[in-house]
Parts: structure tokens; C-alpha cells; sequence
């Protein structure tokens, strides 16, 4: 690359530069924006350096026409397949950023009960959907669902799902009609090989918590010391258009807890390929019942560990956990 051309691409650059900084300076943190700035830093200081216009890889001289097309292209046309992975990273990482920004607190006190969730996506994103809603009336909704698929397809099917319930909750909703809506409205929109289990429920301050569960893994519940799953009251969402869910209700006491996972914990496997299975994590609950919820999660996680002796996680995990706060 000439001399000039050095020249052109430095004034492009500090201009764009500026513009970010106003970008920044208008919006406020942006981690976006900020990477970007990183990004136009480290092109300034490869050419106060004299390394601008090398492949990183190789260290050949960049293509003038790539540079000029991308001041910031670090490889050469050669090694570009080796940039479009990292482009490709860079996109993974903003979906994992932008995913994390849609769960709920990994803890909450709301309408009376105490709950606590964990989230292990197997990649940088999940297909795991779980929710948190406080309501004005005092009541707190959850949600935990899994997305048929995994990767960005997953994730975008599940910010999908989330913002449908999101939309229905605060339209006051009943449980059973928001699944019907939800499912619906996915059946129209999406592909036919997308649609996703979802146990949702509405916990109120009374203790009262009224269910429904969408082809999802049975969610737990542990009254009076014995455990019961509560099984599915409809196919998965997003499978028949038509399709009807019932909702049922148990009353949770002080001592009780209701546990919700998906299968990426139940489906988990050991050295000699032995499934860790729906049993053994009931009894597991049921012997950490007692404890608060975030302590349980770490519990099971704990055991699933010990179990799984360094198997490869094969699954995106979710978990939550509700008892009536103290
Ligand atoms: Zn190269």
C-alpha cells in the first residue's frame, strides 16, 4: 500500500472515530459501539506502528482493495475464510450478550415466593426459555420452556416465544389462552419443525399456584414431604393451531417447593452411559427441599456433576426453583 493511500485510510479512520465517540457520547455505554472503537483503536495503532496492512495470519501484505473496502480487515484474501469464522464468533457472542439480557434475575422475591434460576447454555446461546414476571396484582408468573433445535435458530425462536408471553401477560391473559395464543401464533409464523415445550404458571401470595404445562418436562413439586410430578396438560406449543391446554392448581405450604428443568439435566449421562433420569432428580429434590432455592439449584448441580464424572454436557440446561419465601 502506498504512502497516500496510508494517509487516506488515517484520516477515514480518526473520522470515524469521531463519529463513534458521538455515537457513544449520545447513547450512552453500548457495548456494540464500544467494540467498535476498540476495533478503529487497534487499526490506528498497527498504523502508527507500521504493522497496518498486514494478515494477521500469514503476515503477507493485505490486498489493497480490501482495505480499502474494510480499513479494519485484518487478514488477507487468502486467510479471509479464518476472518469470517472470527466474524461469525463476534456475531455468536453479541447473540449470547443479547440473550443474557433477556432472562430474568437469577433471584427474586416476588408476591410472597422466593425463587431462583441457573442457565447453561451447551454454546454460546441457548434454546432454553426461562421467565420471570412479577404482575401488578401480586401474583408471579414463571416460565421454563426448551425450543426444538439448538444454536442461533433456537435463540431467536426462543426471544421469539418470550416476547409473544410477554405481549399476552400484559394483556392480563389467563394461563390457559395465552398457550393457546402463543402456540397459535407460533404455528403461523414459523417453520413447521418449530415449536417448543413450555410449563408455565401464576404463584399467588395465598400459596395457590395455578399451572400448565405445554409438552414439558413435569415439573416437581414437593408438598408435605412427598414428591409429584405434575405432567403435561397439552402437546408442545406451536405444533397444532388448534391446540387446547388445561390448567391445574396445587397450594404450596411454607415447607413446599416446586422445582422446574429442562431435559438438558434429566437427559444428562454418565462415564457408562447411564441417563441421570426424572427419579433420581425427584428423590435429589425432595432430600433439598428444605434448603433455599438458590442453595437447592447449586445442590443438584453439585450431584449432577458428581454424576456425569467429566461427560461432556451434551445439552443446554435451565433450572428453576419457587418455595414460599420466609
Ligand atoms: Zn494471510
Amino acid at each position: 500500500m502506498k504512502d497516500d493511500s496510508r494517509w487516506a485510510i488515517r484520516d477515514q479512520l480518526a473520522g470515524r472515530r469521531r463519529r463513534l465517540e458521538d455515537a457513544l457520547a449520545a447513547a450512552g455505554p453500548e457495548p456494540a459501539l464500544e467494540d467498535l472503537l476498540q476495533e478503529v483503536d487497534a487499526a490506528l495503532d498497527r498504523l502508527g506502528a507500521g504493522t497496518y496492512g498486514r494478515c494477521e495470519i500469514c503476515h503477507d501484505p493485505i490486498e489493497d482493495e480490501l482495505l480499502l473496502a474494510d480499513p479494519l480487515a485484518r487478514f488477507c484474501k487468502g486467510d479471509l475464510s479464518d476472518a469470517q469464522v472470527r466474524a461469525l464468533q463476534e456475531d455468536l457472542e453479541l447473540a449470547a450478550r443479547i440473550q443474557a439480557g433477556l432472562l430474568p434475575k437469577a433471584e427474586m422475591q416476588a408476591g410472597g415466593w422466593s425463587v431462583a434460576r441457573l442457565y447453561h447454555p451447551l454454546g454460546a446461546v441457548s434454546g432454553d426459555y426461562c421467565d420471570l414476571a412479577p404482575a401488578a396484582d401480586g401474583t408471579l408468573f414463571f416460565a421454563m420452556g426448551d425450543v426444538a433445535g439448538k444454536g442461533i435458530a433456537a435463540s431467536m425462536l426462543m426471544a421469539h416465544l418470550q416476547a409473544m408471553v410477554r405481549v399476552l401477560l400484559e394483556a392480563d391473559t389467563p394461563l390457559g389462552l395465552l398457550l393457546e395464543k402463543v402456540s397459535r401464533t407460533l404455528c403461523e409464523t414459523t417453520l413447521p419443525a418449530h415449536f417448543a415445550t413450555l410449563a408455565c404458571g401464576r404463584a399467588h401470595p395465598s400459596g395457590e399456584v395455578e399451572m400448565a404445562n405445554a409438552g414439558h418436562m413435569p415439573p416437581l413439586v414437593v408438598r408435605g414431604g412427598k414428591v409429584a410430578e405434575i405432567a403435561a396438560t397439552g402437546l408442545p406449543v406451536g405444533m397444532f393451531c388448534q391446540a387446547k391446554f388445561s390448567v391445574s392448581k396445587v397450594v404450596l405450604g411454607p415447607d413446599d417447593a416446586l422445582l422446574l428443568y429442562t431435559d438438558g439435566y434429566t437427559e444428562s449421562r454418565d462415564p457408562a452411559g447411564a441417563e441421570f433420569g426424572r427419579e433420581r432428580l425427584a428423590s435429589l429434590f425432595a432430600l433439598n427441599t428444605g434448603l433455599p432455592p438458590r442453595d437447592l439449584l447449586a445442590a443438584l448441580m453439585h450431584e449432577l456433576d458428581r454424576f456425569r464424572a467429566g461427560t461432556p454436557v451434551a445439552d443446554d440446561l435451565s433450572l428453576m426453583a419457587l418455595r414460599r419465601a420466609p
